[in-house]
């Protein structure tokens, strides 16, 4: 059985760095204790080991394809894996108790997804993407459409969809042109093209349930006039009985990765006969959608740290078996070759695979727990957790995706020559991950979030919060010997990004907004590198805290020492990226917003 994630790792994620019992003293979760917690992510284990895991390979293999008829024919374990993930709650089971949910934590849901996105990626979109679908509609939809879509997406039946892209819209919702024309009866007639969207009509699931952005006829232009729509494939007709709803699948995409993901090109009202239902209220949709985005950007960030994580788990259990030369040191070519893992590059690439993975689930855990928090807390409390998770969105989606690559390129090139072969894994993960930095908003996208919404909003306040909160776990980390030396990098890194925001704001002030947000992508790679070294603090202060018991096995030592070891690590090939990144912040220099390109005939 192929390695893809390390559940000692979770363990210790959850019950120590952001221990999940301290959402059990809020009401919404009280029913909940750390043991229950812990057997919801062993048994999803068994499922992934079981069910997900053998997989992968094959659907990479026999990827999801059009069959020229309207559907898309899909790798035949998704009608059994779907199922049985929705039967396990993998869908629904965030989701309060009226809603039919069992209302765990999101850390402990994301956990589980998690483990699913490392065992294979391409099967858990499937299922992310219902859950998603489900909350839109039951934080929006009226009691009539829960009752009617949310039992059949939580039983894995109906697939829930989210259609925003169109062949002229992608980055820019603002210009979406799907055209919603109301009907007396208070639905609406839609018409469109939806294209790349994912999970969309596949023979695995019997209905799709389309969450749909469009235009109603007279809205005003740009994001202000777009309304949000539930358009099934099959709608539920005046008998109670499934009618097709000329929802038409005109095509697929063949891609470098998640191959076995279907993403689908959506045709809507082809013979006039596509009825949407409004989901609240008109010209709010775009607000509503955000929802969702904002929960997909958080699990897009942590598939990728999971695919990450997977190439990593691969590239380490090659190390360990692949000999190779001999140290500098040996000067003796009748020895034996040394394993790989013992030459100090290939130490370095796994470090470095080692700290990217692990240190961005651990901020996908975190904004996860912040987004739980947000839902259990109330008054300033709960504010406060709201701004945080705002400002990390943007880096909890981005810096895994970016990063996660890079990690990944490790992982093929510490296996050499066999990394870029199909009998290893690694190029899949490679594959798959490219994905992850152009969905649910490129890192373009992102940046400008981040520097033109997230730090501006509340007169700075979110960062204002963030570095406060940094600083908490750096201040924590002075006090303990092992630590203090990296935690005053971290804190040296904080002071520089005041400096760099003054001199950004003085582009703002004078009105100047193209300049402020032209650097908007380095920006979010130096915040990235400060936000991840903090998540290294609290990785080693927990592992500090733990070394102080007696009575450790050796084993456990080496684990928690070895989160210290890879905060020193990260913190001396790492977090200098920063640097560069400040002063190319600094530098005035103008080189970019200029055309000054050449295309050679
Ligand atoms: C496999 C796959 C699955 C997908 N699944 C879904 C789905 O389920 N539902 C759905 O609705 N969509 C889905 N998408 C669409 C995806 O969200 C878009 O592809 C993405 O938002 C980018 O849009 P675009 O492809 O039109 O690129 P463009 O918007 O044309 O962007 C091209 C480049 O220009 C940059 N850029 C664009 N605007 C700006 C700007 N204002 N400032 C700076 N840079 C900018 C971008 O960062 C990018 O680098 C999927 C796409 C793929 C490939």
């Amino acid at each position: 059985m192929a390695r893809y994630t390390n559940m000692q790792f979770l363990q210790f994620l959850l019950m120590d760095v952001h221990p999940v019992k301290d959402l059990f003293s809020y009401e919404r979760f009280a029913h909940l204790d750390e043991e229950q917690a812990w057997m919801m992510i062993e048994s999803a284990k068994l499922l992934a080991d079981q069910e997900m895991a053998p997989y992968f390979k094959e659907m990479d293999e026999h990827p999801a394809k059009y069959d020229g008829n309207g559907n898309v024919i899909t790798h035949p374990c998704l009608k059994k894996i779907i199922p049985a993930a929705a039967a396990q709650g993998w869908i629904g089971a965030s989701a309060s108790f009226e809603h039919g949910g069992m209302q765990i934590p999101e850390m402990i849901f994301g956990t589980a997804h998690h483990i699913f996105q490392a065992a294979n990626n391409g099967v858990e979109g499937y299922l992310g993407l219902s859950a998603g679908a489900a909350g839109l509609i039951t934080s929006f939809g009226t009691k009539e459409q829960i009752d009617s879509y949310v039992p059949k997406i939580f039983s894995g039946e109906w697939q829930g969809t989210m259609a925003l892209t169109e062949p002229q819209a992608g980055s820019s919702l603002s210009d979406i042109t799907t055209n919603a024309k109301p009907f007396e009866n208070g639905t609406y007639k839609i018409n469109g093209q939806k294209i790349f969207i994912s999970g969309g009509q596949h023979e695995a699931c019997s209905n799709f349930i389309h969450l749909t952005l469009a235009r109603i006829e007279g809205a005003p232009a740009g994001t202000k006039g777009i309304s949000l729509f539930i358009v099934p494939k099959f709608r539920i007709g005046s008998d109670g009985n499934l009618m097709y709803n000329d929802v038409y699948c005109a095509g697929d995409f063949q891609k470098m990765g998640q191959r076995g993901y279907a993403t689908t090109h959506l045709s809507f009202g082809d013979n006039n006969d596509c009825i949407g239902y409004l989901v609240g209220e008109p010209h709010k949709g775009l607000t509503y959608m955000f929802q969702m985005m904002n929960g997909a950007r958080i699990s897009v960030g942590l598939c990728a740290a999971s695919v990450a994580m997977a190439a990593y788990q691969a590239s380490l259990q090659y190390c360990l078996e692949r000999p190779q030369g001999r140290l500098a040191s040996e000067k003796d070519p009748t020895k034996p070759p040394t394993l790989i893992i013992n030459h100090a590059d290939v130490q370095r690439m796994l470090f470095t695979q080692k700290a990217i993975a692990e240190g961005s689930i651990s901020l996908g855990i975190e904004c996860n727990r912040l987004y739980d928090l947000t839902h259990a807390a109330t008054g300033d409390e709960k504010h406060a957790y709201w701004l945080l998770l705002e400002i990390l969105t943007p880096i909890v989606k981005t810096y895994p995706s970016e990063q996660g690559s890079r990690s990944a390129a490790l992982a093929i090139q510490t296996l050499g020559g066999y990394g870029f072969t199909t009998d290893f894994p690694v190029q899949q993960h490679y594959r798959d991950l490219k994905i992850m930095s152009l969905y649910e908003g490129t890192t373009g996208i992102q940046s400008l979030d981040l520097l033109g919404r997230k730090v501006t909003m509340e007169k700075g306040k979110a960062l204002q919060l963030l570095s406060t909160v940094i600083m908490e776990s750096v201040q924590q980390a002075m006090l303990v010997e092992s630590l203090a030396s990296s935690a005053k990098l971290v804190q040296d890194e904080i002071k520089g990004v005041q400096e760099v925001m003054n001199q950004l704001a003085g582009y703002a002030a004078a009105g100047d907004i193209e300049k402020y947000l032209a650097d908007a992508t380095v920006f979010l790679e130096m915040m990235s590198y400060i936000v991840i070294g903090w998540q290294w603090l609290k990785l080693a202060l927990a592992a500090a805290k733990k070394l102080e018991q007696v009575g450790l096995s050796q084993s456990n030592i080496a684990f928690y020492q070895g989160k210290i070891h890879t905060l020193q690590f990260y913190c001396k090939y790492e977090l200098p990226h920063t640097a560069a990144c400040k002063a190319t912040l600094l530098n005035k220099l103008e080189l970019t917003r200029t055309n000054n390109f050449e295309l050679f005939d």
